[in-house]
């Protein structure tokens, strides 16, 4: 239990706790663990007498310097300060320079290099821009041309000019084909990914207009319908009342005849806002339709239910300023029902809008309970 523990921590060390500096640290030292197989064979190499001891430690120092450098300007979040924090074009640079080397430490195996260089290009398609991509290709042709260039003027005895020109010439046509289309691919990658936030964000806004009601931002009728049907579901169990409440707000018709629609809109808007404001945790408030709303209060006793119903009657007999209308005076009446566990829940709605009614035809700004 213990060693598990301390294995963690030490990765945790390792790596980082924070996700994204995990992934960038567990990279870099992959590429670690790779160069270091790298200088492993290069060694075989030197022990079998096919590669030379001292340009192979000049090689081997510079590999693991860098190692090391990107690993520590990675772990230790120093390289947050650009926008790659990866250090993608760094390290592929970086890996161009070590084959390079490779090629002058190694005369048996130059034929590979191009292929090592292709290789790295390919990571490319992961991160880099297109123009970052097709300039990488280009100095990696750069890079072969120069070191064997430089390999044929100091070292003439071992350079084979005709393979090596034919090398050249293949590298010079296949790199920057190479480093192309891993570009376009990156770029492929990125508009994928673009394309899926928007995704996202126009899914999270289809649902916001599915279930919201667009003028008041209340939850709207089949949401409210859909959320009732799983109450109904819960106050199976008689430790979980359920109360529905309609409610209709009096004379609203006039505030549009003498105010305007839009004023009446603005007051549908205040309204909700007004009761949203007044209600319990777990109470949900929805428009129903038109000037009418719906209260679910879930897991409440009737009397307390009614409690809540008269309070935000009052809140909203009791607001001023309506539209910036003075005396406007908006009051509603409602009908209050609680759930029975027998019944259909459309079966409580119905008993709701009955005693709305009632309400009404008592003379409206009250709550009747049935
Ligand atoms: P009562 O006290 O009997 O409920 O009278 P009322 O005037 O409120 O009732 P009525 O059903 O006669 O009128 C309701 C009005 O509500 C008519 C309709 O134009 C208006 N209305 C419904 N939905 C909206 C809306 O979204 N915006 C606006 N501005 N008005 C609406
Ligand atoms: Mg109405
Ligand atoms: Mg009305």
């Amino acid at each position: 239990m213990t060693s598990i523990r301390s294995i963690s921590s030490t990765v945790d060390l390792l790596l980082g706790t924070e996700h994204k500096l995990r992934v960038r640290t567990a990279r870099s030292l992959i590429a670690g663990g790779v160069y270091l197989f790298c200088l492993v064979v290069q060694f075989a190499a030197v022990v079998q007498g096919s590669a030379d001891r001292t340009k192979a430690l000049a090689m081997s120092g510079f590999i693991l310097i860098g190692v090391i450098g990107s690993y520590v300007a990675i772990r230790s979040q120093w390289s947050l300060r650009y926008k790659d924090p990866a250090l993608t074009m760094s390290q592929m640079l970086f890996a161009i320079v070590a084959i390079s080397m490779a090629y002058t430490v190694n005369p048996d195996i130059r034929g590979i290099m191009p292929m090592l260089l292709a290789l790295v290009l390919v990571f490319g398609a992961f991160i880099l821009s297109p123009k970052n991509s097709r300039r990488l290709g280009w100095m990696a042709v750069a890079a072969l041309g120069g070191v064997m260039f430089a390999s044929s003027y100091y070292a003439p005895s071992v350079f084979q000019y005709r393979i090596e020109v034919f090398n050249f010439v293949l590298s010079a046509l296949v790199l920057p084909v190479i480093a192309t289309l891993a570009g376009q691919l990156s770029a492929l990658r990125s508009a994928q990914y673009l394309q899926k936030i928007e995704l996202r964000h126009a899914l999270e806004r289809v649902r916001q207009l599915a279930s919201n009601d667009e003028l008041t931002g209340l939850p709207n009728r089949r949401h409210v319908m859909e959320l009732l049907k799983h109450e109904e579901r819960k106050a199976l169990r008689p430790t979980a009342p359920l109360c529905c409440c309609l409610m209709d707000i009096d004379y609203f018709k006039r505030v549009n005849d003498s105010l305007g629609h839009q004023a009446g809109d603005e007051t549908l808007r205040q309204f909700s806002k007004i009761l949203s404001q007044g209600l319990r945790a777990g109470d949900v408030l929805a428009r129903w339709g038109g000037e009418e709303f719906l209260l679910v209060l879930p897991g409440t006793p009737i009397e307390e239910a009614t409690g809540v119903a008269q309070r935000l009657r009052e809140r909203c007999a009791n607001s001023e300023n309506w539209v910036d209308a003075p005396k406007l005076q908006v009051t509603f009446s409602a009908g209050m029902t609680a759930h029975v566990s027998s019944e259909a829940i459309d079966a409580t709605i119905a008993r709701a809008d009955a005693l709305l009614y009632q309400a009404k035809d008592a003379g409206r700004d009250r709550v009747v309970v049935g």
